[in-house]
């Protein structure tokens, strides 16, 4: 991932056009005057979804119920008395909770030329790109996304948080720490490094303990240092994803960091010994590679996107097939929803479950549910999302068709609800 040369001029550019949306008048206070912050949208009213065939996101089903939103929360279900709320109809559909991406790349994303963007880009085009992404993952039924490697992901998340920009709900690691491939960094200085990510805001860190695919895919990281940084951060309640591959995806695990992603190269012993420390394990077989070959030449000459790194990865694509299948086969392995998606990608996030389906031997509704209730509890966040229950927030969706059957369904999203704000319906009988 590229790093922003400026991310102050991107909060700059994003505070901007939140302003400008709330029609804040410019010049209305004097300078270094204290002036209270905008306040948030006001909480959406009720809303009662009808429903006949609905999916919990732990693997059970209701059947035809009301579904009763207030104050963005599931508020109860079977609801007896909705009157004075909006009716959405969503028969003849199936809903299910919003999807959880706990691994994406929202800054990502291809510039007016259609290549990727790199710094050279303009404070504003940057800040709108990302959010263009997050719109796009939140239209494809993605209604919270973990991205992961970037400064400028903090002012979306805020802003989302905070003003209501049409985003899924935003976690972040700010930008990531890079193992270097020495010992040189002490283990009090790589401390020291997640303390400062915890200082600037960051919800969990991302660590990469191996060089790109693209490179080599050679380890960065000692187990010292890994343990170092994955108990930095638990010490701190922030939780750890590392990139990793080969014999790395046992390692990391081992140092009790919290979830591991990619693993190509990794046997099934080190993919079973990575699960038995209780990590979540991460393969991505159904979205980033075929994104990148699909759009190759957007991305060629920037960074290390060269075409023997697209060959790489192309040619490796079996290989991670097989580390998805020794992951789903691993004893007790929980492996969760994370598509790695960068500019192309965004809103096509689903693309990743369908491949686990076809390509790992994972049934639908264990895909599924590895982007509900796992994927929440993933992210720390398994007591309010994720599952269809009073009291849980109002992160729903909808599709055409039976996803626990065929779970190509999940490209026909036809209705997102975040927090009980309604962002698209287009179903038959919507809006
Ligand atoms: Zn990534």
């Amino acid at each position: 991932m590229r790093r922003l040369a400026n991310a102050v001029a991107l909060s700059l550019a994003l505070g901007a056009l939140s302003a400008g949306a709330v029609g804040v008048a410019v010049g209305a206070a004097p300078a270094g005057a204290q002036v209270t912050p905008v306040p948030p949208p006001s909480p959406p009213g009720a809303v009662l979804l009808l429903t006949d065939h609905a999916l919990d996101g732990r693997g059970g089903s209701l059947g035809a119920t009301r579904v009763l939103i207030l104050d963005g929360k599931i508020a109860s279900i079977d609801a007896a008395n909705g009157a004075a709320a909006r009716v959405v109809d969503l028969r003849g559909y199936t809903l299910l909770p919003g999807l959880i991406d706990t691994h994406v790349h929202l800054d990502s994303h291809f510039d007016r030329a259609g290549r990727i963007a790199t710094e050279k880009e303009s404070a504003a085009d940057q800040a709108l790109g990302i959010a263009l992404a997050a719109w796009e993952t939140l239209r494809g039924g993605v209604t919270t996304a973990q991205t992961v490697g970037d400064p400028s992901e903090r002012p979306v998340r805020d802003i989302v948080r905070d003003h209501g920009l049409p985003a899924p709900r935003i976690l972040t690691s700010l930008a990531p720490i890079v193992g270097r491939g020495d010992a040189t960094p002490s283990l009090d200085s790589l401390r020291a490094l997640v303390r400062a990510r915890k200082a600037d805001g960051a919800d969990l860190v991302k660590i990469f303990a191996s060089t790109s695919q693209r490179v080599g895919a050679r380890p960065t990281l000692t187990f010292a240092q890994l343990a170092a940084l994955c108990g930095e951060a638990k010490r701190l309640g922030l939780r750890s994803m590392v990139h990793a591959y080969r014999a790395q995806v046992e390692v990391a695990a081992r140092a009790g960091c919290t979830q591991i992603e990619h693993m190509t190269y990794a046997t099934r012993d080190e993919i079973a010994a990575a699960a038995s420390y209780g990590a979540f394990l991460s393969p991505q077989v159904g979205l980033v590679v075929q994104n990148y070959i699909a759009n190759q030449g957007r991305y060629l000459g920037v960074g290390n996107y060269t075409p023997q790194g697209m060959k790489t990865m192309l040619d490796d694509l079996p290989r991670d097939f097989e580390v998805c299948r020794y992951a789903a086969e691993a004893r007790g392995a929980n492996v969760v929803f994370s598509t790695d998606a960068t500019a192309g990608a965004h809103g096509r996030n689903v693309e990743e479950l369908i491949g686990r389906v076809e390509h790992c031997g994972m049934s639908p509704t264990q895909a599924l549910i590895s982007a509900n209730s796992m994927a929440a509890s993933a992210i720390g966040m398994g007591d309010r999302l994720g599952f269809i229950a009073p009291g849980y927030e109002a992160d729903l969706i909808a599709v055409d068709g039976d996803p626990a059957t065929d779970i190509t369904a999940l490209r026909r999203v036809v209705f997102v609800m975040k927090g009980g704000v309604v962002y698209r319906w287009e179903g038959a009988r919507g809006p």
